[in-house]
């Protein structure tokens, strides 16, 4: 019998431990042993409103036990797709599994997650983990690089010219992601803004340069805002080219509103907006990681224990770390 400890959140930021005795893995599923699960800025939310099932979703493990007709051999190392897609819609047919007309839950949001020593999950969605990617950077290529990517590649299909400039408004995980990925995309000019310094000095680090001008119209031919906040939509749209694709991939509680000014009426542009990427871009995300995963990793993660969850929140929530990983085996 496999006793697993698990994370709740009951609410009001109050995180207790569990364990669980696990029975046998149900069909169609895999079990993981947790080897690294990241906080995600969304997890506030569950902190705060308390959750009915073990929360994380950006999860790297190895898989231990597998429902014989999944053919999922143990040992195999693995990310978590959030999002069971049930692989029969036109869109999934297609590929495009984050479109999935009939998307039942998502991992860490309605079925368990990651903040725990073991996960089940439904066998699509386990992505082996090529032997060169460590899975302390395979874990990158959920939510911060292949949301990136995706959301990239969504923008660059709008432009007719391979696009010269990019402005990253919000310089947490993601629009660090968003960093990385257009390099390796080979957009030659990517500037940054965010109001925290240390969070541009990272985004300086990976080689953005500081957007100097914040109130000039026509300057950016994608203009990327990752923060959710109601100023860096405005200061997007502001800044966007005719022509160009403002890329909304931050989330907030806030309506996200079309200001109706003189500016946006007379701007003809792209409004682009993505939440996560479909499995067919997973072996080019592989490629994104493999030039700049690790230098991600060694930027952003601070490793820590499951028992120091609670702990790992506060930094979070504080903003001392950027992206804590929870790391429950040895990350290999
Ligand atoms: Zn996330
Ligand atoms: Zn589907």
């Amino acid at each position: 019998m496999t006793t697993n400890t698990t994370a709740r959140f009951s609410g009001d930021g109050v995180i207790t431990f569990q364990d669980v005795a696990m029975g046998p893995v149900r069909a169609g599923e895999v079990r993981l042993r947790v080897e690294v699960c990241a906080l995600c800025g969304s997890d506030k939310r569950l902190l705060a409103s308390g959750s009915p099932v073990v929360p994380g979703h950006e999860i790297a493990g190895v898989v231990v036990d597998a429902a014989d007709s999944t053919g999922t051999a143990a040992g195999t190392r693995a990310i978590v797709y959030i999002p069971v897609y049930c692989g029969q819609c036109g869109q999934c047919r297609r590929g495009q599994t984050n479109r999935c007309l009939d998307l039942g839950e998502l991992i860490g949001w309605q079925r368990d997650g990651g903040f725990a020593t073991y996960v089940d999950v439904p066998a699509q969605c386990v992505i082996p983990v090529p032997d060169d990617v460590p899975l302390d950077v395979a874990v990158l290529g959920l939510d911060t690089v292949g949301t990136a990517a995706h959301g990239l590649r969504l923008a660059l299909r709008t432009q007719s010219e391979p696009p010269q400039s990019a402005i990253v408004v919000g310089c947490g995980p993601l629009g660090l992601g968003v960093i990385a990925v257009a390099q390796a995309l080979g957009i030659p000019e990517i500037h940054a803004y965010d109001p925290n310094a240390g969070r541009l000095a990272l985004a300086l680090e990976l080689g953005a340069k500081e957007a100097s001008d914040l109130e000039s119209h026509n300057q950016y031919d994608i203009a990327v805002e990752v923060s959710g906040a109601g100023q860096a939509r405005a200061l997007a749209q502001r800044v966007i080219v005719p022509g160009g694709a403002v890329l909304a991939l931050g989330e907030s509680n806030d309506p996200y509103t079309m200001p109706a000014t003189p500016r946006w009426r007379r701007t003809d542009c792209f409004t682009v907006r993505s939440f996560y990427f479909p499995l067919d871009e997973v072996d080019g995300n592989w490629e994104v990681l493999r030039r700049c995963g690790a230098f991600l990793r060694d930027k952003l993660a601070h490793p820590l224990t499951l028992a120091e969850l609670p702990e790992a929140f506060d930094t979070f929530v504080a903003g001392v770390h950027l992206k804590p990983f929870i790391v429950t085996g040895a990350a290999s």
